[in-house]
């Protein structure tokens, strides 16, 4: 099966940024998008404007935190379509800081979101996919994973975590049901760093976000290009972020 038309995507953090323009740019192409997040009133809008457009999409309240959220968002997706194609791990926060600022709560909550609530996307789609005979978990990782810069540790070490597991699913997996892409984008015009709790941080990173930052379509279209593709092919890792990012 290639292409993005009939497939059943689930997406987490659908709510605004990425995972939303993922959304509509998946529905777009035909694609029937599951949506999770917390804020319902934000997912239900979306959907209602998907169906509104002649898409396909339902919305149910997840927070990646609690494993069986995630459960219910697979259950969903296999109840109301049929089956799950495609999962997009994508709901993650940056509470970006020194490490010495020692924010030990806001590195708790990376660690929740960013690495647990991706791990109980796997645990919860994988059987699944098994029992299909194929699917596809694509996660949004971080070029911040891939340059070490202060103040972005903890979080770069939660995408860190998240690709290498991510690596070692794929060596595992080599039968061909499983495919898996890290997505790995640079600046990026979102809420993300709204939630920055150090002032001083947020303030220069807003900065650097709307000075640089490219539009969160540009990261839809490289997860579209990833779900396309042919079974027998794998996009594993695609960095994508804008061309004066150093
Ligand atoms: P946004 O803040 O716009 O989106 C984050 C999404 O994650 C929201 O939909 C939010 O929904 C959801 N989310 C946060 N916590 C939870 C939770 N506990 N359970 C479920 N959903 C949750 O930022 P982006 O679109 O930029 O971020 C999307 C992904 O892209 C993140 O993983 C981020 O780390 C990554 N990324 C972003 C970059 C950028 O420059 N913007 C660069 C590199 C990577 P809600 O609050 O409604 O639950």
């Amino acid at each position: 099966m290639s292409g993005v038309d009939g497939k059943i995507v689930a997406i987490t953090g659908a709510s605004s940024g990425i995972g939303e323009a993922a959304a509509r740019e998946l529905a777009r192409r035909g694609a029937a998008v599951v949506l999770g997040a917390r804020r319902t009133d934000r997912l239900d809008a979306l959907a209602e404007s998907i169906r509104a457009d002649g898409g396909r999409a339902e919305a149910l309240d997840v927070d990646v935190t609690r494993r069986d959220d995630l459960d219910r968002l697979v259950a969903r997706s296999v109840e109301r379509f049929g089956r799950l194609d495609v999962l997009v791990a994508n709901a993650g926060i940056a509470r970006i800081a020194p490490v010495g600022d020692l924010d030990v709560d806001d590195w708790d909550a990376m660690i929740d979101v960013n690495l647990r609530g991706v791990l109980h996307g796997i645990a919860a789609a994988l059987p699944v996919f098994r029992e299909q005979g194929r699917g596809h978990l694509v996660t949004t990782v971080s070029t911040s994973g891939l340059k070490i810069v202060p103040g972005q540790a903890v979080y770069a070490g939660t995408k860190n975590a998240v690709r290498t597991a991510l690596e070692a699913l794929r060596q595992e997996s080599t039968d061909g049901v499983l495919r898996t892409t890290s997505i790995s984008p640079g600046f990026v015009r979102t809420e993300l760093v709204d939630h920055v709790t150090d002032p001083e941080q947020r303030a220069q990173v807003q900065r650097t976000m709307s000075e640089l930052g490219i539009a969160p379509e540009a990261v839809a279209r490289a997860i579209a290009f990833a779900i396309e593709q042919p079974d027998d092919v794998e996009i594993g890792d695609l960095t994508i972020r804008p061309t004066t990012q150093g």
